[in-house]
């Protein structure tokens, strides 16, 4: 008797505490990004829109291009596609990695897929305009090789090799980046590239979230550990970049070694496990021993060629870098530990260093299901990373509702 008298089963809308109606245009937007194409009826499903609201919200998403019809099929046969999917061509974004003596630069479409990459020797140390005009001009150099319309770019995203305030893009007292102190990253990447969101990162959390975006998205609670000149790490918590109050969170390099007390850092203290276990030190110690080592890189390639003192001192780096890392499993708790960085491309025994170390020190429950494993991203890692950082800012509900509102074709 009730029968379709007005009765229906979609939920209220409401706003959330960011000013966005539940499934906005940008929140249904949300659910497409895992790119599994869908019908009207099935976002309509999903979300408990009424189908006109769902027409009106796919309607507007297509005119901005961040979606298309997924039917080829039909698209061809004269009729109205029916089914919708993610755009990732829609927009790109420009990637930067910025290291202490190599930089490199990426093209990647919405979904961190590198289009296009340069690459080049440069100092770090030569200051910020002399880095961010490379950036500035093999950047706009890549995106006319690419033949992207240079409207088209969504943002700006870049690493670099020192401690970085997030929330002003400011790197702060950067150790080995004179010049760089508190200079204004954004508004200079910004100014260059059309106004465009530009933001910045230490390299180590840009690393993190490539590794995670590329092989480990199903595991919300990951520690990425680079070993290279220095150690560092990136947190994932909760499947997002944990920063910090003030984005130094995961700076594991100067933590103290019991018995390094005589080894002093570059930072002043002593014991530090950078001072004991980097890249650096390893080189360090090899030299001493006669070896033609001063690099991180001379180190990788002595322990591939099966030089036992550079197999030796690498498993016990791995130790080092283990104790504190046994400590971080208690705080953390993560479900998996990825060693990346240039020293982890040396094979085995760093990692079996780690794992001797954080499976005997590390409570049962924190490690009965805790994996390390090394990264599989490798030196690609800083790059997809910084791609992930403008496009999760950018394709946000509430950014993309504002990319909309601002693109009159969608409004029609
Ligand atoms: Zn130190």
């Amino acid at each position: 008797m009730l029968e379709g008298v007005g009765v229906t089963t979609s939920r209220p809308a409401y706003v959330q505490p960011d000013g966005t109606s539940m499934y906005s245009a940008g929140s249904l937007f949300q659910l497409l990004r895992d790119g599994r194409p869908r019908t009207r009826a099935e976002l309509a499903a999903e979300t408990g829109l009424a189908r006109s609201t769902v027409t009106q919200r796919v309607d507007a998403l297509l005119a901005s291009n961040l979606i298309g019809p997924a039917d080829k099929a039909a698209s061809t046969g004269g009729r109205p596609p029916t089914r919708f999917a993610f755009n990732p061509n829609a927009r790109y974004v420009l990637a930067a990695d910025i290291g202490a003596t190599h930089a490199r630069l990426a093209i990647t479409d919405l979904a961190a897929q590198v289009l296009a990459q340069s690459a080049d020797d440069l100092l770090v140390a030569a200051g910020p305009e002399t880095v961010l005009d490379w950036v500035d001009r093999t950047g706009h150099e890549l995106i006319r090789q690419a033949g992207r319309d240079p409207a088209d770019l969504l943002g700006v995203g870049i690493g670099l090799p020192g401690p970085v305030e997030h929330s002003t893009g400011r790197p702060v007292s950067p150790p080995i980046m004179p010049g760089w102190d508190g200079f204004d990253v954004q508004g200079y990447l910004q100014d260059r590239f059309g106004g465009v969101v530009a933001l910045v990162d230490n390299d180590v959390n840009i690393m993190a979230l490539g590794e995670h975006n590329v092989a480990w998205s199903d595991a919300p609670h990951m520690m990425f550990v680079k070993v290279a000149t220095g150690i560092g790490s990136g947190l994932i918590s909760d499947g997002r970049l944990h920063r910090g109050a003030q984005g130094a969170a995961g700076d594991m390099g100067h933590l103290q070694l019991p018995h390094g007390a005589d080894i002093v850092c570059r930072c002043g203290n002593t014991g530090c496990l950078e001072a004991v276990a980097s890249g650096a030190a390893i080189a360090a110690k090899l030299a001493a021993r006669g070896m033609q080592a001063s690099t991180s890189f001379d180190v990788v390639a002595l322990a591939r060629g099966g030089n036992i003192e550079a197999l030796q001192l690498l498993r016990q780096a791995g130790r080092d870098i283990g104790e504190v890392l046994a400590a971080a499993v208690s705080l953390f708790n993560p479900s998996v530990i990825v060693i990346g960085g240039s020293l982890s491309q040396a094979g085995e025994h760093l990692i079996a260093g780690v794992r001797e170390i954080v499976y005997r020190r590390s409570l049962p429950l924190a490690t009965q299901d805790l994996r390390i494993v090394q990264s599989t991203t490798g030196d690609r890692a800083g790059i997809i990373g910084a791609a992930v950082m403008v496009i999760d800012h950018a394709l946000a509900p509430a950014q993309v509702d504002y990319l909309m509102s601002a693109t009159p074709a969608a409004m029609s």
